[in-house]
């Protein structure tokens, strides 16, 4: 339909092109009321989404830059530049993005957000658009991809380890009380929560579902749809009736609701999202709502997780951790080998390869994919003691780390120890945002 457009030099690059398969949300894409924009912008928008899909970008972010527009991709949560194009070649791709989403592109003033439908390589994925004003007729976009091929998110397929999931079985095993994944915005909380749900035996209990779900299905659940008229309540003691042993909720956010199940998880137990940042937040925010008594009777456990880069395998280096580093990471004194990065390029050597051309598989980046590391405060006698008194996020840390319960940073010496990630990526992903990077220390030769 545009093979008359000359292709844009900035993005000359040779990918298998998506399909567009139309807007999301019931909406049209007026193409044909957008010629100009279709001619100057549409083969470039596609080989820019082309692009940003063989490298497994999870976000795009179109942003005007000094009288340009930036274009970065987001792999494994870190923002790589994607190229910069004169502001007006920028802004039409913006635009074509929009006509795309349905959305219109001679609105500017006002927040419009759309998704759009595509295949690449056979894989379907939707994009989520945002088109944000930042100035009169000027805006910044963040496309959001998502495969919603359907995915069983279980313990093993999530990465859980097994002492984990073993531990959070242990806490439905009464079927009574409140189990809550915690975590930001963009933190993976639905998915951990669905995990923690599947960790239950599904031969031994029922389970029900009142939980919207996107893309991500529930195995061995029963949807439970409340009868016209039922309030919480009703709802809950049919389910009772219907001897149902747990029940996913959607994210607590109405004080009511969370009441509600407070009130009934002596008879139930319930699974749910908490947006929060960490189980501490959670904690202050659950006192809020129903008091430190029934926190400290009700809840069983607050897990949250935090996602870290893992290392290319096609180019992480083996070395030989020297004991005074296995001492400081309490691992243990046999532990015969780690995995780090490998070096980037001498600049000073002209027959260095360049970062690219080093490792085909992740680019040189060489970190591909991501996996969770977790934190589990457990409402132990101890922590309900400190929940009580005065549930102060500092008492509540020291008393996790007193009763040795998993903690993110201790978490993520685990995934080291099992060659999945390296350290300089645990002291990245914990540095607080703003504190500069120490300057790495020359490395000796990969043994
Ligand atoms: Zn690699």
């Amino acid at each position: 339909m545009a093979s008359d457009v000359e292709d844009d030099e900035d993005f000359e690059e040779e990918f298998e092109q998506v399909l567009f398969q139309g807007p999301m949300f019931g909406r049209d894409a007026d193409l044909k009321q957008n010629p100009r924009l279709v001619k100057a912008a549409l083969v470039p928008v596609k080989t820019m989404i082309s692009d940003a899909l063989s490298r497994r970008a999870h976000t795009i972010l179109i942003e005007p830059a000094n009288g340009r527009v930036a274009i970065r991709f987001v792999v494994d949560g870190i923002p790589y530049p994607a190229g910069a194009l004169p502001g007006q070649r920028g802004m039409a791709m913006l635009q074509m993005v929009k006509v795309l989403a349905g959305l219109n592109p001679q609105e500017r003033s006002q927040v419009q957000s759309g998704g759009i439908r595509l295949e690449h390589e056979e894989v379907k994925y939707e994009l989520h658009v945002t088109a944000v004003p930042i100035k009169p007729g000027v805006e910044r976009m963040k496309i959001k991809v998502s495969n919603p091929k359907v995915t069983f998110l279980t313990a093993k397929t999530a990465g859980m380890p097994d002492d984990l999931s073993e531990q959070l079985r242990g806490f439905t095993e009464d079927s009574t009380g409140i189990i809550l994944a915690c975590g930001g915005p963009d933190s993976g909380r639905t998915s951990l929560a669905v995990t923690t749900l599947h960790c239950v035996d599904p031969y031994l209990y029922s389970v029900f579902s009142m939980a919207e779900t996107e893309g991500i299905e529930l195995i061995n659940v029963t949807d439970f749809e409340p009868e016209e008229g039922h309030d919480l309540e009703l709802s809950f003691d049919r389910m009772i009736r219907r001897e149902a042993d747990l029940v996913f909720m959607d994210p607590l956010t109405d004080p009511a609701v969370v009441q509600t199940m407070f009130q009934f998880a002596d008879r139930i137990c319930f699974v749910a999202e908490i947006p929060a940042a960490n189980p501490f937040e959670a904690i202050a925010q659950l006192i809020a709502w129903v008091g430190k008594d029934q926190v400290a009777q009700r809840v069983k456990g607050i897990i949250g997780q935090k996602l870290v880069r893992t290392l290319c395998d096609d180019c992480k280096q083996a070395f030989r951790p020297n004991p005074q580093l296995l001492k400081k990471l309490r691992l243990p004194p046999e532990t015969s080998v780690l995995y780090r990065a490998p070096p980037p390029p001498d600049p000073e050597d002209p027959d260095a390869l360049t970062i690219e051309e080093l490792c085909e598989d992740c680019d040189g980046v060489p970190y591909h994919g991501r996996a969770p590391v977790y934190e589990l405060l457990e409402l132990s006698e101890g922590m309900q003691s400190v929940v009580m008194e005065s549930a102060d996020p500092a008492a509540m840390r020291a008393q996790m780390v007193k009763e040795r319960m998993r903690m993110l940073q201790t978490d993520a010496i685990r995934l080291v120890a099992e060659g999945k990630t390296s350290l300089e990526e645990v002291q990245r992903s914990f540095r607080p945002p703003g504190q500069p990077k120490r300057r790495p220390k020359r490395r000796p030769r990969p043994s």
